[in-house]
């Protein structure tokens, strides 16, 4: 394909804050939408690699389960794809992935606390599908700016205006067009570019430039073609319906600009980066306690939303992945974890591109840096210059799989415990300790989070566990205003109650029924499906 269709050109930034040039972002999909491809295409139409088809060699493995399991076993390989860090018209941008497994819900959602804005990808033949919904919900809840890409047009699919109507119903969300498709499938003759004021053809050569839409009715070439006319009639549709873009509504994430494209074929991918570029958000203030973090503070702080553990098996190396919130970090500072007070010296923070990592020297709001630490980190820790500040919003979910962990070598309970626990600071699962009797319990979202556990154990630890249910499909934490109540409830409730790491009470029911039933006998009690990590 031409380099045309990926040569944007420079806007200059100047007088910006560091900070002010980075864009961190994610991007969201169904399984199977585009993701990897669209990833690719959008580093090497930022010349940050070669060709695309580079990154899917390394972070390939996708959604099957036994490419999976192979990809954790040669641990290393799957921290490559987790941020990719590359620079872009004066910008950098750090993108962060979410692995697409329904199963990595919880991981995800921790990741998308760490974005500013994310990319939101849909296959045109499918619409909405129910992965893409759940991730969406999630960026709702913190008002992400959504960026919507629709992919695969050059495959027949639903037209703009059913595609648009359907995730204006499903999403609750206004969309605005910017990337016009001329025709799908084997019609697709390309796209008109709303911003630009231009007619380009899929791969990326001007046919036409407009000052009003209108002005392309007068020209002949275009206007010969049915396709082209029947896609500025539906566009100019798609106008009278639709509100105009508008940055402050987008930055809210009420308002998503909409390009239609393919990734395969390398269309509108450069149209989505200056879209990103120009419109996409600066670090916002980080949520928190006692109040929030401005990106422009100039004390260091930030966050840890990710832990990743033994990717050198030779070293039990562990890496921390902190958002950095506000001010410039230099490698050597001291920062204080405030969850257990201590100091640490970051020495050796690291900067992540693919499988290449760096010294990571400077870095300022809206950069990841991986901190390498024994077991000092976990997933919502906040890292400051010595405030004690909160961040607050990366959430435990009730896990829907509880299971008694089972060792077949009783020699072995301390390793046992200690990979446990290791894992559960990683956040791969979530471990109770029974208010009566000794058990292990573990929580997890999904079925093959069980399998990594006990495989991970297994060979990292080398503790053989297997895991046996309990008859308890729900967990809630338990909470009450009513302190006294509280304590009525957890005795009462003694045989169903288990404790988190932190010792906050869980209150285990055999199934949704009997969940129900105790909030109509215990209404001062709040049974909560999220616990915030601290
Ligand atoms: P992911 O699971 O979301 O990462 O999806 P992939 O990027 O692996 O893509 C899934 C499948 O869709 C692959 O076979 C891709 O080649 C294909 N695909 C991706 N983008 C397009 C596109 O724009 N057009 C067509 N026809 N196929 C595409």
């Amino acid at each position: 394909m031409s380099t045309q269709s990926l040569a944007v050109e420079a806007t200059p930034r100047t007088d910006l804050e560091p900070f002010q040039t980075r864009r961190t972002f994610a991007i969201i999909s169904h399984p199977d939408a585009g993701k990897t491809t669209l990833t690719e295409r959008l580093l090497a139409a930022a010349g940050a690699i070669q060709s695309a088809g580079m990154v899917r060699g390394k972070a390939g493995a996708r959604s099957t389960r036994s490419d999976w399991m192979e990809m954790e076993q040669q641990r290393g390989i799957s921290i490559t794809s987790s941020v990719m860090t590359f620079e872009y018209d004066g910008l950098t941008l750090n993108l962060l992935d979410t692995p697409g497994h329904s199963d990595f819900s919880e991981d995800t959602y921790r990741t998308l606390t760490a974005v500013d804005a994310a990319i939101m990808v849909i296959d045109a033949a499918k619409g909405i599908e129910s992965q893409t919904l759940k991730l969406f919900e999630v960026c709702r809840l913190r008002d992400i700016p959504i960026i919507t890409f629709i992919n695969k047009v050059d495959r027949e699919g639903l037209s703009p205006l059913e595609l648009i109507d359907e995730i204006q119903g499903k999403l609750a969300l206004d969309l605005t067009p910017v990337l016009w498709p001329i025709g799908q499938g084997v019609d697709f003759g390309g796209y008109i570019d709303l911003v630009e004021k231009r007619v380009l053809n899929p791969q990326g050569k001007i046919l036409a430039e407009y000052g009003a839409l209108e002005d392309l009715l007068d020209v002949e070439e275009l206007i010969d073609n049915p396709v082209f006319t029947n896609a500025l009639e539906t566009l100019e549709m798609a106008q009278a319906m639709l509100p105009g873009f508008e940055l402050k509504t987008f930055h809210e994430g009420h308002l998503s600009p909409v390009l239609f494209g393919s990734a395969l074929k390398g269309v509108s991918v450069a149209e989505l980066l200056r879209t990103l570029g120009d419109w996409g958000p600066e670090p916002r203030p980080q949520p928190a306690l006692p109040a929030p973090i401005p990106p422009s503070d100039k004390k260091v702080s930030g966050f840890v939303f990710k832990v990743q553990a033994n990717m050198d098996a030779n070293h039990r190396d562990r890496i921390a992945f902190v958002r950095l919130c506000s001010g410039k970090f230099a490698r050597g500072m001291r920062l204080k974890n405030v969850r257990s007070g201590k100091d640490m010296a970051v020495s050796n923070p690291m900067f992540f591109f693919g499988s290449n990592r760096e010294l990571a020297e400077e870095a300022v709001a809206g950069d990841i840096v991986g901190i390498p630490n024994h077991g000092t980190l976990s997933v919502g820790d906040t890292l400051t210059e010595g405030a004690n500040i909160n961040v607050t919003g990366i959430p435990n979910f009730a896990p829907e799989i509880i299971r008694r962990v089972r060792l077949t070598d009783a020699m072995k309970t301390k390793q046992m415990s200690k990979a446990l626990n290791d894992l559960a600071e990683e956040g791969v699962t979530q471990v109770f300790r029974r208010m009566m009797g000794a058990d292990w319990i573990v929580g997890v979202v999904g079925q093959l989070q069980l399998e990594v556990l006990s495989a991970r154990v297994a060979k990292e630890y080398g503790v053989p566990i297997t895991f046996e249910s309990l008859g308890f499909e729900v967990a809630r934490w338990v909470e009450s205003e009513d302190g006294e109540e509280l304590k009525r409830f957890i005795a009462a409730q003694k045989t169903n109650m288990v404790e988190d790491r932190n010792g906050a009470p869980v209150f285990l029911a055999q199934n949704a029924w009997w969940a129900d039933r105790a909030k109509q006998d215990w209404p001062k009690i709040e049974f909560l499906t999220t616990k915030e990590r601290h």
